[in-house]
C-alpha cells in the first residue's frame, strides 16, 4: 500500500506554508522537492567525509571516492547500465546532451546527414541539435504530434531515412506529459544505423527506465528533478560509443600522462570528468536513487496516474479551461498543462500562489511547441510527484475556480 503520509513526512518543506496557506507544489516538472534522507546525506558528507576525490591517500579522501563511486554504481544499477562507468556525472540535463553533440556529434555527423527531433522537444534537447546542423551542413527533422498530442509515430517512421545519424527525443513532454515509446523508435533509429538520444530528465524521475531493454545510446537526466540536489545530472552512454568519444573538456582528472607537449586521457568514465566534480550532488542522488527504489518507482506512477485521472475529471467541469495533452494515462505522466480562456498564464499563477499553490507559467523551455503547435502564448503546468495527494488536486482545481471568478470568467460546466 502506498502510504502518502509516510511519504510527506519525509519532506521537510511541505510542512511550510505559503501567505498563510498550506503550500501545495505542483511545480513538480521544473524541480522536485527533496526527502530529509538527501538532505542529511549531504550534510553526513561534508560533516564527516569531505575531501577531493581521486586525488589522495588519506582517509577522507578514499571515503568520499568511495561515496561517489558507490553513488554511480547506485544511480547506474537504477537505469540498468551494463556497467556504472557507462554513467558520467554532469550538472544536469542540458549538460548531457551538449556533451554528446560536443563529441559524438561533432564526430560524426557531416554535412547532408540528418538529425531526428520531436516538436516537443525542451530547448535543451532542440537548441544543441539546431546548432550542430547549422555549423556542419546537416539537416534537422521534425516530427510532428497527433490529433491526441502524442507523438505522430507514422511521421517518424517516415521522416528517419539512410541519412539519418541521430534521433533525439523525448521520452516523457515535460509540457504534455506524453510518453513516448523509446523502444520502437531505438529500433527504427537502429535498422537504419542510426543511433537514439532519449531526453530522460522527465521520466527518469517517474517511470522505470531501462537502457538495456529500451535499447537506447544515450540517455540524458537531471539529479533536480528526482529528490536529489540541483547541480548534479548524468550521461549513460553504451560501453561501445563510450569507448570511442572524444573527452568533452580537458584539464585536471581526466588525464592519464602530460607532458608539456601533449596528454593521454585516463579511463572511463574519469575521461569524461573534467575538474573537481559535484561530490555532494552525485553522493545525495544517490540518496535519492536509494529512495525512490524504496518507495518504488511503478507504485509512485500509479500513484500520480489516480492523481492525474482525479485532475483531468475535476478540469473537465471547468468551462474556459483548456486541458493540452491526451487523455489515455497508459501514454502520459502526471503532466498537465492548461489555459484560462482570457487570463494570461502569469496572473493565474499568481492568483494561486496567493492560496499557496505552486504551479509553473510560461512556456516550459519549449517555446516552439507551445506558440506553434499549442497556439497559445503560454500555459500555465501542474507538474506531480510522489507526496502529491489528491486533496491538492483538490485545492488546485478550487483555486483555480476562484481565480476564474475573480477575473470575472464563469466557471462551471453544467
Ligand atoms: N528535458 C526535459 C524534458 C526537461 O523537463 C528538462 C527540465 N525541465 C530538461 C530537459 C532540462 O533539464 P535541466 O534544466 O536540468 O538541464
Amino acid at each position: 500500500m502506498y502510504d502518502i503520509q509516510t511519504v510527506r513526512a519525509d519532506f521537510p518543506v511541505l510542512n511550510r506554508k505559503v501567505n498563510n496557506k498550506p503550500l501545495v507544489y505542483l511545480d513538480n516538472a521544473a524541480t522536485s522537492q527533496k526527502p530529509k534522507q538527501v538532505i542529511d546525506s549531504v550534510s553526513n558528507y561534508y560533516c564527516f567525509h569531505n575531501s577531493n576525490v581521486h586525488r589522495g591517500v588519506h582517509t577522507l579522501s578514499v571515503e568520499a571516492t568511495d561515496l561517489y563511486e558507490e553513488a554511480r554504481q547506485k544511480v547506474g544499477s537504477f537505469i540498468n547500465s551494463k556497467k556504472p562507468e557507462q554513467v558520467i556525472w554532469v550538472r544536469n540535463t542540458t549538460e548531457a546532451i551538449n556533451l554528446v553533440a560536443k563529441t559524438w556529434g561533432e564526430a560524426n555527423i557531416n554535412n547532408g546527414d540528418e538529425i531526428v527531433v520531436s516538436e516537443m522537444e525542451h530547448h535543451s534537447n532542440l537548441v544543441p541539435w539546431q546548432q550542430l546542423a547549422e555549423k556542419k551542413g546537416a539537416k534537422l527533422k521534425l516530427v510532428g504530434l497527433d490529433s491526441d498530442y502524442k507523438l505522430d509515430l507514422e511521421q517518424l517512421h517516415s521522416e528517419i531515412s539512410n541519412r539519418t545519424r541521430l534521433v533525439a527525443i523525448t521520452h516523457m513532454s515535460n509540457v504534455l506529459g506524453t510518453i513516448t515509446p523509446i523502444k520502437e523508435i531505438a529500433t527504427a533509429a537502429h535498422n537504419v544505423g542510426a543511433k537514439i538520444l532519449v531526453d530522460a530528465a522527465q521520466s527518469v524521475p517517474h517511470l522505470n527506465v531501462d537502457v538495456q531493454d529500451l535499447e537506447c545510446d544515450f540517455l540524458a537526466f537531471s539529479g533536480h528533478k528526482m529528490l536529489a540536489p540541483t547541480g548534479i545530472g548524468c550521461l549513460y552512454v553504451t560501453e561501445e560509443i563510450l569507448s570511442l568519444m572524444d573527452p568533452f573538456m580537458h584539464g585536471g582528472e581526466m588525464v592519464l600522462e602530460v607532458s608539456f607537449e601533449k596528454a593521454s586521457w585516463a579511463d572511463l568514465p574519469m575521461r569524461f570528468e573534467a575538474g573537481t566534480p559535484n561530490i555532494a550532488g552525485a553522493i545525495a542522488m544517490g540518496s535519492a536513487v536509494d529512495y525512490l527504489k524504496s518507495t518504488g518507482v511503478e507504485a509512485i506512477h500509479a500513484h500520480e496516474t489516480s492523481l492525474m485521472k482525479h485532475a483531468l475529471g475535476l478540469f473537465d467541469d471547468l468551462e474556459e479551461v483548456t486541458c493540452f495533452g491526451t487523455k489515455d494515462l497508459e501514454s502520459r505522466g502526471g503532466v498537465i498543462s492548461f489555459a484560462v480562456n482570457g487570463v494570461h498564464p502569469h496572473d493565474l499563477g499568481q492568483v494561486l500562489d496567493s492560496q499557496g499553490v505552486a504551479i509553473r507559467t510560461g512556456h516550459h523551455c519549449a517555446m516552439p511547441l507551445v506558440r506553434s503547435r499549442l497556439n497559445v502564448p503560454a500555459t500555465a503546468r501542474a507538474s506531480f510527484y510522489l507526496y502529491n495527494t489528491l486533496y491538492e488536486v483538490e485545492a488546485l482545481i478550487s483555486a483555480v475556480d476562484s481565480a476564474l471568478s475573480y477575473f470575472g470568467r464563469s466557471s462551471r460546466n453544467n
